[in-house]
């Protein structure tokens, strides 16, 4: 029978569902108000154990949360995963840039650490915690020691301009004009979870709802839960099947996917596009701008959980052909 490749790059590292910020939205409902959290100790064995039954994991990412609010500890685990030959990434709101000197003094730290890259998400929900210039000091600070930034930013909303605002700032211009810039700055699709907020987004096509998921197989994700998740979408935590056991079950992770064919679809051709395939109504499709927001409704929602069961064979073939030509050709899917 047919068996996918797991072979991750990446271990991502949910640090803590604590944040300084408390924004509407949030994926996992993070607040200072919540205390749950990984351990240094329970972080730092599970990438020394994941690296070694995985030798293919080049990249460690710590996010939350807030993943600075560890301090100390997420400089000393920068500087073991360094140690370790291990790329890092942290991704943060920049709360900790709120003036110029404290947001260089930070990037001193990262870089003796040996950081690879930071990534800033801010945005209309962000910004009532974080302000604009915050993340614009952030941004010159980081610049400035050499540190690569991606500046991701929500998509705005029908009054809002904060993308607009950034790009218009003159150390934004001058970096993204430079032959080899430090700096990208993207928009990301803006997930409504709370259904009295404004839709943004909504008659756009949304360009990754046609390709499969590339974080499944590629990221393994710990959670403040101590637990393996399959991947780090933004609604994996309401979907059972992501679940993967407890973090020292680091062998989970190929064992109990390697053979999961709707895991393997959902890889190659994304979830939306398997609703499409099984035949599933436009008017359940409409409002989906997100790929994690179609996965969920896939695997939760009771009419489609049956189309699938009563359509999935006829695809099994066709899937793994598609799977494996990828997988020889190492190729994005
Ligand atoms: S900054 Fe990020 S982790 Fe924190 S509340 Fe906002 S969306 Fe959640
Ligand atoms: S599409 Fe599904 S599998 Fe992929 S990241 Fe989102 S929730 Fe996870």
């Amino acid at each position: 029978m047919f068996t996918a490749r797991i072979s991750p790059s990446t271990i991502s590292v949910i640090t803590t569902y604590r944040c300084t910020a408390a924004c509407e939205d949030c994926c996992f409902e993070c607040s200072p108000k919540i205390d749950k959290a990984l351990s240094f100790e329970e972080i730092s064995e599970f990438i020394v154990k994941a690296t070694h039954y995985y030798p293919s994991i080049k990249l460690v990412v710590f996010t939350g949360g807030e993943c600075f609010i560890l301090k100390e500890k997420l400089f000393f685990l920068i500087t073991m995963c360094t140690e370790l030959g291990l790329t890092t990434r942290c991704v943060t709101n920049a709360y900790w840039a709120k003036n110029l000197f404290r947001a260089h003094s930070y990037c001193q730290r990262l870089i003796k650490a040996g950081i690879g890259e930071i990534n800033i998400s801010t945005g209309l929900s962000h910004q009532e915690y974080v302000s604009h210039g915050t993340i614009i000091n952030a941004i010159r600070a980081l610049v400035e020691s050499n540190i690569p930034v991606l500046v991701t930013v929500e998509t705005d909303s029908s009054t809002s301009s904060c993308f607009d605002k950034l790009r218009s700032e003159a150390i934004v211009k001058d970096e993204l004009n430079k032959k080899e810039p430090l700096l990208k700055v993207q928009v990301n699709s803006w997930v409504r979870f709370n259904k009295a907020n404004e839709i943004r987004q909504i008659n756009q096509t949304v360009d990754s709802l046609k390709y499969g998921c590339d974080n499944l197989f590629d990221a393994i994700v710990i959670t403040p839960d101590k637990e393996i998740s399959a991947c780090c979408g933004i609604t994996m935590s309401h979907i059972d099947e992501m679940h993967l056991g407890n973090i020292n079950q680091v062998e989970n992770y190929e064992k109990q996917q390697k053979d999961d064919f709707l895991k393997i679809w959902i890889k190659t051709e994304g979830a939306f596009q398997i609703m499409k395939h099984i035949g599933v109504s436009d008017e359940k499709l409409k409002g989906i701008n997100h790929p994690c927001q179609a996965c969920v409704i896939l695997h939760k929602d009771q009419e489609v959980r049956k189309m699938l069961l009563d359509n999935y064979s006829s695809h099994v073939v066709r899937v793994f052909n598609k799977s494996k030509l990828h997988e020889m050709k190492g190729v994005e899917i």
